[in-house]
C-alpha cells in the first residue's frame, strides 16, 4: 500500500506519519507513505504556489503549475483525491474502500482552495472530512491516513481489533474497563470478570446495542430488525426497554404492550 501526500507543508504531515502506529508501520515497511512538497517544484526565487483569484475577491489560489507539475514529476498512485469540503464524506466505509486498494493520493489544499482546473482535469475524486471549513487538507490527510492505516492487514498488534471496533459491525463498540475493578467506589460490571466468555460476548452485544441506539439511532435503523442472538443478550442483561425501541425505530410503530419510548 502506498500513500502519497501532495502539500505545501510536507514537515507537518511528515512528521505525523513518523510517530505511532503509522510510523512502526512504515519503520516495517507495510505502508509506503510518501510526502511531497509542491513548493519543490517551482523556480522562482520566492517559490509562489498561490496568486491572486481572477475577477476579484478575498483570499489567494493555489496555482494550477505546481500541482501539475509535480503530479507529472512523481506520478502519484491513483485515485488522486483532492482533499475539499465539498468532497464525498470520510467515514469507516470509505477508509475501507481506499484500504483495500494498492495505494491513492491525496492533494491538499490551502488558502481559498486549488485552481478550479485541478479540480476538473487532475484529480479523481474529492474528499471531505465533515461540514466544516479547515484552513488546509494536511489535518484531513492525517485523518485519512491514521483510519486508513490500521486497516491494513498487520498494522494493528492485534488482527481482531480493528472488527470489533465501532462501525466495523454497523454498530457503536461496547464500553470497556481496566484495573482497578474498583475506582472510587464505581465498580466494573460484575459479567466482565466472571471468566464466562461467552457471557461477556453476548453483554458486550447488548452493551453495544444500547449505547448505539442512545447515541446513533439512524445506525441502529440501518443495522436493521434484531436478531434471536440479539434479543437473547438484550434479555439476559435485562435491556428490554432497549429491545423494545429497537422494535419500534426499525418497524416505524410501537408494539401493542410496550411502554413507552424511554432513553436505555
Ligand atoms: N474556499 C473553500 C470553500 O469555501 O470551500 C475552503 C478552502 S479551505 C480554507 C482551504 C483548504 O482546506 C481546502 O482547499 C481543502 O484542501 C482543505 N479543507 C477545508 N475544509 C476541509 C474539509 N472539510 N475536508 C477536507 N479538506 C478540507
Amino acid at each position: 500500500m502506498r500513500i502519497d501526500v501532495l502539500t505545501i507543508f510536507p514537515d507537518m504531515v511528515e512528521d505525523f506519519a513518523a510517530r505511532s502506529l503509522l510510523g512502526k508501520a512504515r519503520e516495517r515497511r507495510l505502508i509506503d507513505v510518501r510526502v511531497h512538497d509542491l513548493r519543490s517544484v517551482t523556480t522562482d526565487p520566492h517559490h509562489s504556489v498561490d496568486d491572486a483569484p481572477f475577477g476579484g475577491g478575498a483570499g489567494m489560489v493555489l496555482a494550477p503549475e505546481p500541482i501539475f507539475a509535480t503530479v507529472e514529476a512523481v506520478e502519484p498512485p491513483r485515485p488522486l483525491l483532492y482533499l475539499g469540503p465539498a468532497g464525498r464524506r470520510f467515514d469507516q466505509e470509505f477508509a475501507r474502500e481506499l484500504a483495500a486498494l494498492d495505494g491513492f493520493s491525496m492533494l491538499c489544499g490551502r488558502y481559498e482552495g486549488v485552481d478550479e482546473r485541478v479540480r476538473t482535469n487532475l484529480i479523481d475524486g474529492e474528499l471531505s472530512i465533515g461540514d466544516y471549513v479547515l484552513s488546509g487538507g494536511e489535518v484531513a490527510a492525517m485523518v485519512v491516513l491514521e483510519a486508513v492505516s490500521r486497516l491494513i492487514p498487520g498494522v494493528m498488534g492485534n488482527a481482531a481489533s480493528a472488527d470489533d471496533e465501532s462501525f466495523s459491525a454497523g454498530l457503536l463498540e461496547y464500553p470497556h474497563y481496566t484495573r482497578p475493578a474498583d475506582f472510587r467506589g464505581f465498580a466494573v460490571p460484575d459479567v466482565l470478570r466472571s471468566g464466562d466468555h461467552a457471557r461477556v460476548a453476548r453483554w458486550r452485544r447488548a452493551q453495544s446495542l444500547a449505547r448505539t441506539l442512545a447515541s446513533r439511532p439512524d445506525l441502529v435503523l440501518a443495522h436493521g430488525p434484531l436478531s434471536a442472538d440479539d434479543r437473547r443478550a438484550l434479555r439476559e442483561h435485562e435491556l428490554h426497554r432497549v429491545e423494545a425501541a429497537i422494535d419500534e425505530l426499525v418497524t416505524g410503530h410501537s408494539a401493542p404492550g410496550n411502554a413507552p419510548r424511554q432513553e436505555p
